[in-house]
């Protein structure tokens, strides 16, 4: 291992490899990524693979716009196929408050140029034939938002990473941070100590205790729920292109593979905060049941995996992003709820052109680790994930 980097990375998710990536993509040089575990092992392997545009405020609208547009190219610009596709997400609304807020949201993302549409329940049905439209009243769609194969992306990521120079250390856990005089001295892991000026903490969960190694003084909550997801034997590829949405369901959400056919979503049943991720039979009847409710056909179909991961989830579920001020050089990426995966390409981009030109036109403000402190929090309407 090296001994010496200008920049510790520490998370080997999807969040700490792209951002490893965009900064040497950027030109910068002696990076280092350290990955406790395998990369991807922490929430990413663990996602649901949606992508989506349909937010309920301007932030999380330009961002994800801006990410789309990365997923788009990322087979181009990374070299390797990550299984993007735009099959749509599909917002199932029952009543006439749900189809309010999903109007006004609407208005936002079309004002963005995001092509989202409220659409009747029979065009629903036109886009998935096997849904059941009892008690719809209308839905929300959008043929750009879809979703993509995680394990492909944190490949992608580190793959591309590495060609251009970013040494990758799995296995290799930060222990401490040793900060002088509000100035980062070295990294301490157990596998010997890296002497750099940076660190970013993009550990998601375990960010609070990357954060306290650093001595941070400001209050970042960041904890770590348990969220989990099932997928399916395969079913004819096709049938469930767009992932569906129901929070009359309790938050179910579910889409169909692009290659293998198996159904995979959740539910919004959560257990914490915990850093147990064992999978519950709750969750197993639970989710089983209200996919069902949704596509009826989907009773028939056996369950072939059940796994759990964490939301690291902040008091309002948007992640904390930035410089911290008072240890010079030390950033946080980090409390990204259930929609790190799909704000990856962006927020990589954003963090990369704050270190390297100093400042972003990216709404990084929003996501400021401050805002906890100062009680202002950026709660939605509409809260997914
Ligand atoms: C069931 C479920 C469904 C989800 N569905 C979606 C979805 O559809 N769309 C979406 O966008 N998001 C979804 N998410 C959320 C998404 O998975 C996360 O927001 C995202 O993966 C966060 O990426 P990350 O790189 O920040 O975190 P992680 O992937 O958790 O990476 C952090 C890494 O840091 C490492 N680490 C921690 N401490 C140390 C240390 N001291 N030293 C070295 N390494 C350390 C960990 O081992 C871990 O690998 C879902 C999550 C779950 C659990």
């Amino acid at each position: 291992m090296r001994s010496k980097a200008k920049t510790v990375i520490i998370g080997g998710g999807i969040i700490g490899l792209s951002i490893a990536y965009n900064l040497a993509k950027m030109g910068e040089e002696d990076i280092v990524v350290l990955e406790k575990s395998y990369l991807g092992s922490g929430s990413t392997f663990r996602c649901g693979s949606g992508i989506r545009q349909q937010f309920g405020d301007d932030a999380n609208i330009q961002m994800m716009k801006r990410s789309v547009e990365i997923w788009k190219n990322m087979e181009n610009e990374l070299g390797y196929n990550v299984e993007f596709e735009q099959g749509g997400y599909l917002f199932l609304l029952y009543d006439e408050e749900e189809l309010k807020t999903f109007e006004r949201n609407v208005k936002l993302q079309n004002k963005y140029g995001v092509p989202s549409r409220i659409i009747t329940p029979e065009e629903a049905k036109e886009i998935v034939p096997l849904l059941n439209t009892d008690g719809v009243i209308a839905a929300a769609f959008n043929h750009t938002d879809g979703k993509a194969n995680p394990f492909k992306a944190v490949f992608a990521y580190a793959n591309a990473a590495k060609k251009l120079g970013v040494d990758i250390y799995e296995y290799t856990e930060a222990k401490d941070i040793k900060v002088e005089d509000g100035k980062i001295k070295k990294v301490i892991t157990d596998k010997g100590e890296i002497e750099t000026g940076r660190v970013i903490n993009a550990a998601n969960a375990w960010a609070p205790l990357i954060n306290k190694m650093a001595g941070v003084p400001v209050d970042i909550p960041i904890h770590p729920y348990k969220h989990q997801g099932i997928k399916t034997e395969p079913f004819k590829i096709g049938e469930i292109n767009p992932m569906i949405v129901s929070f009359k369901h309790d938050g179910v959400y579910m889409t169909q593979e692009a290659n293998q056919g198996g159904i995979i979503g959740g539910y919004a049943l959560k257990y914490g905060p915990t850093y147990d991720i064992t999978p519950t039979y709750e969750f197993l009847r639970g989710v089983s049941y209200r996919f069902s409710q949704i596509i009826p056909a989907l009773k028939y179909l056996n369950v072939i995996r059940i796994w759990a991961g964490y939301y690291a989830e902040t008091p309002d579920d948007n992640a904390a992003i930035g410089r911290i001020n008072e240890v010079d050089e030390f950033y946080i990426a980090a409390g990204f709820s259930g929609h790190g995966f799909m704000l990856a390409p962006a927020v990589s981009e954003a963090i990369a052109e704050l270190i390297v030109d100093g400042k972003t036109s990216k709404p990084l403000w929003f996501y400021d680790p401050y805002r906890f402190e100062r009680g202002e929090l950026r709660e939605q309407a509409v809260q997914m994930g």
